[in-house]
C-alpha cells in the first residue's frame, strides 16, 4: 500500500541573466547533454532492468572523470535511464538529445532570495551566479516550502530555470472511505462509513467509447496508407486531428473527473482509494483489458487528476494492489463468475452483485485491512452490500442524477 503524506509540487520558472561570462555555463550544458547522450546510447543496448545501484556501477565513475560532481552524476543517470524507458515503452527509436539542458540537484545550487539570486555549481570546480528575473513575489510565495531540484536550460535567447518546490501538507483526518473503480464504461464511486457501512454509490460514464471511434479511425487511415501516411500531407493532417481530439478529450474528462471526486471527497471527508497501475500492469485481467483497448495511458491521467486535486484539498490518497479486485468475491475469497449482464456470483457461498460495485467493496476491504482508521471486521462483507441487481444510487439523489448531473455527460453521444 503506497500512501502517506501528501505532497504538492509547484515550478517556477523564470529567465536568469548570468553574472559575468556564461561561457562556463554553456559549456555544463554541452557537456551535460553529451554526458546523458552517451548514456542513452549505452543504456539502450542493455537489456535489463537496471536499479540505482547497478547504474551507479556502470557510470558514476565516468561521469566524475567528466569533471561532474556526485550529485550530476546522479541526476545524469537517473535521467538518461528515464528516457530510455520512455521511448522504449512508446516503441519509439533511440532519442538523440538537442536542446541544452540540465536537471541539478539541491546540493549543487543555492537560491538566495534575498539577493534574488541563484549560484550554481558546475563541473570542474567551476561555478556561475545567476540573476533571477522576475517579481520578487513570486519568488517569497515559496519561502516556507522546499526546494530540491532545478532545471537549467539555455533556448538560445537566454537562460531559463525551473526551481521545483514541495510542501508536504498536514492531511485531513478522515471520517469517510472512498473507493475508486475505473472500468472501460464508467467509474464507480462508493463511499464507507469508517465502520464499514457502504453509505454511497456514484457512478459516471467514462468517453472511452469516444477515444476508441477516434482511435479507430487513426488506424483505418494508416492501414489505407501503410507506408506513406506520414508524407502525405492531408492524410498526416487528418490523424493530427483525430490525436488532437483524442487529447482533449481524455484531458479535459479527467480534469472535470478529478475536480468531481475530489470535491465529493472532501464533502464527506474521504480518504480516497485507487488501484496501484504499476500493479496493473502485470498479467491482470483488467490490466489486460486496458492494455488491449486503450493501453493504461488514459486511466493514468484520470488517476494523475484525481491526485492532484485530492491533494489540493488536503485530502489523503491511498493506493491498493488490485490483484483480484475484480474476480474473488468480497465474502468469501472465493471466485466470481459472470452471473448475466455485469453481475457477478460467487461459486462458493453464492454471493451476487453489480460488477462494478463488487470491485469497489474489494477496494475498500483492501484498504480496511491495513488501515489505521477503519475498524472493519474485515473477514465479512461490508453488512448492507447491494442486493444484485440493484444499481448504484447517487449519494444525493437517484443512479440517473449520478450518470447525468454532471458535466461529464456531455461526452456521450
Ligand atoms: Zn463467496
Amino acid at each position: 500500500m503506497r500512501g502517506g503524506e501528501p505532497v504538492v509540487v509547484e515550478a517556477l520558472k523564470t529567465r536568469a541573466l548570468p553574472e559575468g561570462s556564461y561561457d562556463h555555463l554553456l559549456e555544463f550544458l554541452r557537456l551535460y547533454r553529451d554526458a546523458v547522450q552517451l548514456l542513452v546510447d549505452r543504456i539502450w543496448s542493455i537489456n535489463e532492468k537496471l536499479s540505482r545501484r547497478k547504474l551507479h556501477r556502470l557510470f558514476y565513475s565516468d561521469l566524475v572523470r567528466l569533471g561532474f560532481r556526485a550529485h550530476h552524476a546522479k541526476e545524469i543517470y537517473v535521467y538518461a535511464k528515464s528516457i530510455v524507458e520512455s521511448a522504449k515503452s512508446n516503441g519509439g527509436r533511440k532519442p538523440v538529445l538537442r536542446k541544452l539542458s540540465a536537471r541539478v540537484d539541491k546540493y549543487d545550487y543555492k537560491l538566495d532570495p534575498d539577493d534574488m539570486a541563484l549560484t550554481l555549481k558546475l563541473h570542474s570546480g567551476n561555478e556561475v551566479k545567476l540573476r533571477l528575473v522576475t517579481p520578487r513575489e513570486r519568488l517569497g510565495r515559496y519561502m516556507d516550502w522546499s526546494n530540491y531540484e532545478l532545471v537549467v536550460k539555455y533556448e538560445g535567447n537566454g537562460f531559463w530555470v525551473s526551481v521545483y518546490f514541495r510542501r508536504s501538507i498536514k492531511p485531513l483526518k478522515p471520517k469517510t472511505v472512498m473507493a475508486v473503480d475505473l472500468n472501460f464504461d464508467n467509474v464507480t464511486i462508493a463511499l464507507f462509513a469508517l465502520d464499514g457501512r457502504l453509505t454511497g454509490l456514484k457512478r459516471f460514464k467514462t468517453p472511452h467509447r469516444k477515444i476508441l471511434t477516434h482511435r479507430i479511425w487513426v488506424e483505418r487511415i494508416q492501414r489505407r496508407y501503410p507506408k506513406s501516411w506520414r508524407f502525405i500531407k492531408g492524410v498526416r493532417k487528418a490523424i493530427e486531428r483525430h490525436g488532437k481530439k483524442i487529447k482533449n478529450i481524455s484531458w479535459d474528462y479527467s480534469h472535470k473527473l478529478g475536480d468531481l471526486v475530489a470535491e465529493l471527497a472532501l464533502k464527506y471527508r474521504s480518504v480516497i482509494i485507487l488501484e496501484n497501475l504499476d500493479e496493473l500492469r502485470e498479467n491482470n485481467k483488467k490490466g489486460k483489458e486496458f492494455n488491449k483497448r486503450l493501453g493504461l495511458w488514459f486511466y493514468r491521467r484520470i488517476q494523475f487528476c484525481v491526485e492532484y486535486e485530492a491533494r489540493e484539498r488536503s485530502l489523503e490518497v491511498v493506493e491498493i494492489d488490485p490483484r483480484g479486485t475484480s474476480s474473488k468475491c468480497p465474502r468469501c475469497g472465493g471466485k466470481l463468475a459472470e452471473y448475466g449482464y455485469r453481475v457477478l456470483k460467487c461459486g462458493k457461498c453464492g454471493f451476487i452483485g453489480d460488477r462494478d460495485v463488487t470491485a469497489t467493496l474489494n477496494i475498500y476491504m483492501k484498504y480496511a485491512s491495513k488501515s489505521k482508521y477503519s475498524r472493519c471486521g474485515v473477514s465479512g462483507v461490508a453488512p448492507n452490500a447491494p442486493k444484485p441487481g440493484e444499481n448504484p444510487s447517487g449519494m444525493r439523489g437517484n443512479q440517473d442524477d449520478a450518470v447525468t448531473s454532471s458535466h461529464i455527460n456531455s461526452y456521450e453521444s
